[in-house]
């Protein structure tokens, strides 16, 4: 069973992932339906349209939620929760230029406000054609409560969880949400802090590497029980898909080696039922089919490995709250943490790759990362420097597997670099690398039934009868 069917009416094919999930018309698309000539969404290229277009679909999405939100009984809940001192909520209004201050990641945030001075603030899903479904939504959410809970008990400065509730008809709230501290701070921006300014950061995120090598588990996957360390599967839609019997999500898993080989076998799948790269299935294939073969040599099997640790699934820096001297003064948005090995768990945070070198393919490090891995160092712990300085070709992996083809040139950049960092067919630009996977990959059952896919669709939009605009 597929994640989405497609919305199109009368229409019983399974969505595309990413690629259908359109937030202008809020709907998913089967391959099918999401040709141009059937839907009619102005596309992201095309700046001038598809930017308005989305502005108002986010403004519409928003009023949508804010009007869900009971915010008496949300007021209510949290006075009771501080043995009834008063609080207030101002007017929940979203116009669009208040983006930064009330959205984190896909939730938004509404404040709460006590007599005494004290702030806290609801986390509320966004609920977009990006959503994951109920169940999913839901499981990640009491994941992200539980790694916040597990956090509490650490040095990590995080926000306090005070109460949650689920989506169902006994939340008089309405929507799903997490009651949470509200931290001083503001995001810190990467890209425009001084050279003094990041080394602070770096300082401190640093000392987060140390406090949570200090707190290790016995298994890779997400924490899924609020106050309790029991690790479950991954809390993320993309390692996810539904069968007769329920959700199925990848994990826990027993090293790097088991969850790559599941996470690219599932991507593989997903492509040959339509669920995935419905544009260029064929190149998504042949990728991942390749992704596949490298795994091994890439994270090789490391089953005695017996410590797992926290790692923060977005780290591309907003997810870092700063004061004005650029202290740390808390890290947010946990959705999709999981629990995971060292070298995965301890590689350079996201905010620290050199960007355009990174994409251009070139596998040195970044001036940032050395600082880092020096700062762990000098604090004494060269084997978590190690895994920093090391951290290279897991990063490509990791971006590899499932990246959006749709930014095309980033790939390319990404794939050549993999490819160069293995010592692997580094020498080919793409076509010549398509021609000799095609080639070394002619017996795949996978690949076959594509080609054969791609073979009859061709000779239908050719024929004169059977055209373009008939039915699949
Ligand atoms: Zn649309
Ligand atoms: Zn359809």
């Amino acid at each position: 069973m597929p994640l989405w069917m497609c919305d199109h009416q009368g229409c019983d094919r399974a969505a595309v992932r990413t690629l259908g999930d359109c937030l202008l018309c809020d709907r998913h698309l089967c391959s099918y339906h999401l040709r141009p000539e059937i839907h009619t969404c102005p596309e992201w290229e095309d700046e001038n349209t598809y930017l308005p277009a989305c502005r108002e679909a986010e403004n519409q999405e928003l009023a949508r939620l804010i009007r869900k939100i009971n915010t008496s009984a949300l007021r209510d809940r949290a006075s009771f929760l501080r043995q009834g001192k008063p609080c207030s909520i101002p007017p929940v209004t979203y116009d669009g230029a208040s983006r930064s201050s009330v959205m984190g990641g896909m939730n938004f945030h509404v404040e709460i406000r006590f007599d005494d001075g004290v702030e806290w603030m609801a986390r509320f899903r966004r609920s977009n054609a990006s959503s994951p479904p109920a169940a999913i939504r839901d499981y990640i959410m009491r994941s992200e409560v539980a790694t916040l809970m597990f956090l509490e008990k650490t040095a990590v400065p995080t926000p306090k969880v005070y109460d949650f509730q689920l989506e169902h008809p006994g939340n008089p709230v309405g929507p799903a949400f997490i009651l949470m501290e509200k931290l001083p701070g503001k995001p810190l921006e990467w890209s425009t802090a001084t050279p003094e300014q990041k080394q602070r950061v770096m300082s401190q995120l640093a000392d987060v590497h140390l406090e949570l090598h200090k707190h290790p588990f016995r298994s890779f996957g997400s924490l899924d029980t609020p106050g309790d360390s029991h690790i479950g599967p991954f809390a993320r839609e993309s390692l996810t898909t539904f069968t007769k019997s329920g959700m199925q999500t990848i994990g826990p898993c027993c090293d790097l080696q088991d969850y790559y080989t599941s996470y690219v076998k599932l991507i593989l799948n997903l492509i040959l039922e339509e669920e995935l790269y419905s544009g260029q299935p064929v190149d998504a294939y042949l990728i991942h089919r390749f992704l596949l073969d490298l795994v091994p040599l890439v994270v090789p099997s490391s089953q005695n490995e017996k410590n797992f640790y926290l790692k923060h699934a977005d780290d591309k820096g907003d997810h870092i709250l700063v004061d004005d001297q650029f202290n740390i003064t808390g890290l947010i948005d946990w959705e999709w943490a999981h629990i995971a090995p060292p070298q995965y768990a301890f590689n350079s945070p996201t905010c620290l790759l050199p960007v355009a070198e990174f994409y251009d393919g070139n596998n040195s490090l970044g001036d940032d990362e050395i600082i880092f891995s020096r700062l762990l160092e000098e604090k004494g712990h060269s084997e978590l420097a190690r895994f920093v300085k090391d951290g290279r070709v897991q990063h490509r992996l990791d971006f590899c597997c499932g990246y959006n083809l749709m930014d095309w040139d980033g790939f390319l950049g990404l794939f050549r670099g993999l490819r160069d960092a293995v010592g692997m067919d580094n020498d080919l630009d793409w076509d010549d690398w398509k021609a000799v996977a095609l080639q070394r990959y002619k017996n795949d059952l996978g690949l076959l039934q594509l080609l054969k896919l791609r073979e009859e669709r061709f000779d239908m939009d050719n024929s004169p009868v059977d055209g373009i605009d008939r039915e699949p």
